[in-house]
């Protein structure tokens, strides 16, 4: 650890040196890719005063923060990350249902696993959310990603996010205020969301359960299984698939170090024996290239390369 980090490590704010404070915590064990090197400093925080303290804390001191989830949609970099690694603890997991007639209003907090809670929202006999049957990773993440599958998304669902502001302090954002699109969300920087207003309507248990059957079924025909993985490497071009120009090109199954495209679905980089962030990096460089030149299309990423890649 060095510069930013090392400096505010020494001055970390009053009252928060606590054990739940670590220093290079390899990040690998944190995301679903199982590749990264370390945060330099992390931390688990379990109220929204603990971590409107952290961000301000770190905002005077120049610290980068970064706030993971699930680690679902990530690539971090071998080098790791620099500055300040945030993970939102138990107590933002918790949910608020309030149901009138046929509809319901909850406040679900941003760290809650986002499979679990469709399955709640089901159970319940709500719908809204089928098409996120199976979407690992936290809630929080999902609304940041404006997660989505067959023909549904986030955005469809959520009515305000709640959560602290890059000065530290606590806001409201109604959707009116929120810029959903395709796999993103326009944000104020530095937003962390603690937690999501959602409304979702009653709907028939037969069909909801359906179709979340359909939803899964799908998703066990298509995606690999057995492998970590981070999803879907690449978003789809307008009017076709990045699997399918992926799969043209001739890379299906091409293999840099213990990453490989998948052969089971083009759009999957799965790390099959102990991979390294800069195997996959190398991958995308080739995916990138190769469909550019041989089919014109410049894909873009749909996971997140964060940290330090160093040269590749
Ligand atoms: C097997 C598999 C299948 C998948 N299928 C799908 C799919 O069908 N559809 C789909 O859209 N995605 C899919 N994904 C990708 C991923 O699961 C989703 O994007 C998920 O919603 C990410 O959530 P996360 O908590 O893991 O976020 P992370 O990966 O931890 O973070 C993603 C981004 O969100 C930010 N972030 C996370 N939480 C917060 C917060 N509370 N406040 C502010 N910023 C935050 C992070 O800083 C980062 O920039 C799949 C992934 C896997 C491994």
């Amino acid at each position: 650890m060095s510069g930013p980090a090392a400096f505010a490590m020494s001055r970390v704010p009053p009252g928060i040196e606590t054990p739940k404070l670590r220093r290079d915590e390899p990040l690998a064990r944190h995301t679903s890719m199982r590749v990264g090197g370390p945060a330099d400093l992390f931390c688990e925080v379990d109220t929204d005063e603990e971590l409107g303290t952290w961000i301000a804390w770190a905002r005077q001191r120049s610290v980068s923060v970064f706030l993971l989830g699930g680690g679902t949609n990530l690539v971090v970099g071998d080098g790791g990350i620099r500055g300040l690694t945030l993970k939102l603890g138990r107590p933002f997991a918790q949910c608020d249902w309030r149901e009138e007639g046929t509809e319901a209003r909850v406040v679900v907090g941003a760290a809650a696993n986002f499979k679990r809670f469709v399955v709640d929202t089901l159970d319940r006999g709500y719908g809204g959310l089928e098409f996120a049957e199976g979407i690992p990773g936290t809630i929080g993440g999902g609304v940041i990603m404006n997660a989505g599958a067959f023909g549904g998304e986030m955005g469809d669902v959520v009515e305000a996010l709640r959560g602290v502001d890059i000065d530290g302090q606590s806001r409201r954002l109604p959707s009116s205020e929120l810029r959903f699109s395709y796999r993103h969300l326009d944000l104020p920087r530095g937003f962390v969301v603690t937690a999501l207003e959602i409304h979702l309507h009653r709907g028939d248990r037969d069909v909801l359960a359906a179709r979340a059957a359909d939803a899964r079924a799908k998703r066990g025909k298509h995606q690999p299984v057995g492998h970590p993985n981070a999803g879907s490497v690449w978003k789809n071009p307008p009017g076709d698939f990045a699997g399918r120009l992926i799969q043209k090109v001739g890379l299906r199954g091409e293999r840099v170090g213990g990453a490989q495209i998948s052969p089971q679905h083009a759009n999957f980089i799965v790390n099959v024996d102990k991979a390294r962030a800069a195997d996959i990096g190398i991958l995308m460089d080739r995916t990138r290239d190769r469909v550019w030149e041989e089919r014109g299309v410049w894909l873009q990423a749909e996971v997140k390369l964060i940290g330090d890649w160093g040269l590749r």
